[in-house]
């Protein structure tokens, strides 16, 4: 999808006012439960923690396995591979509609709300994330220091350029490592844009 340039910011500003709208709701229902109000929130806290874990797995598994096989999203990626520059991004309200229709409804549904709300927080606080970084790593040139950016858009700039597949991980390398997917900074990358 290349959505304008507006429709592709707004992603960096829809997500937060959505988190904090789910969050508010969450930890106003985790004092429900009739224990102590800080142990009910750092439960709440966990469980959001869960989520943004559970992110990062999910933003490797559907880079590699959606976004770079021969799917109906391949050749929109595509496209993000050609033009890494380009404004290249799924609109928030599509978005925000699948995370809640296809994670927050099911989990609820499954699992009761507080845990359902504070998991789809940690969730979407990830893919806010993993798009945020995905922006500076492509639209903001390196620094002479080395940083947790500069790390990142080494680690990406793999993925784009080296002859190998891999680093599907945006956000962190660890599940590249956990599958065996991680290109070594020794592998010759040809591009660095
Ligand atoms: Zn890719
Ligand atoms: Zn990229």
């Amino acid at each position: 999808m290349r959505p304008s340039k507006l429709t592709y910011y707004a992603d960096f500003v829809v997500y937060p006012a959505v988190i904090v709208g789910l969050a508010a709701v969450g930890v106003t229902h985790a004092g429900w439960a009739g224990r102590t109000e800080w142990l009910a929130l750092t439960e709440w806290l966990a469980v959001a923690a869960a989520g943004f874990v559970i992110w990062t797995l999910l933003e490797y598994i559907l880079h590699r396995a959606v976004l770079h096989r021969k799917t109906y999203f391949a050749p929109m990626h595509g496209e993000h591979h050609s033009a890494p520059l380009s404004f290249i991004g799924t609109p928030a309200w599509v978005s925000v509609s699948v995370l809640t229709a296809g994670f927050l409804l099911p989990v609820w549904l499954w699992v009761g709300f507080e845990i359902a709300d504070g998991l789809t927080v940690g969730v979407m606080t990830g893919y806010w994330w993993y798009g945020l970084v995905h922006h500076i790593v492509h639209h903001h040139s390196s620094t002479p220091s080395p940083s947790y950016f500069n790390g990142l858009r080494a680690w990406h700039m793999r993925h784009h350029y080296s002859p190998k597949s891999g680093n599907f991980g945006v956000t962190t390398p660890l599940w590249d490592h956990v599958f065996g997917t991680a290109i070594s900074s020794r592998s010759k990358a040809t591009a660095s844009s």
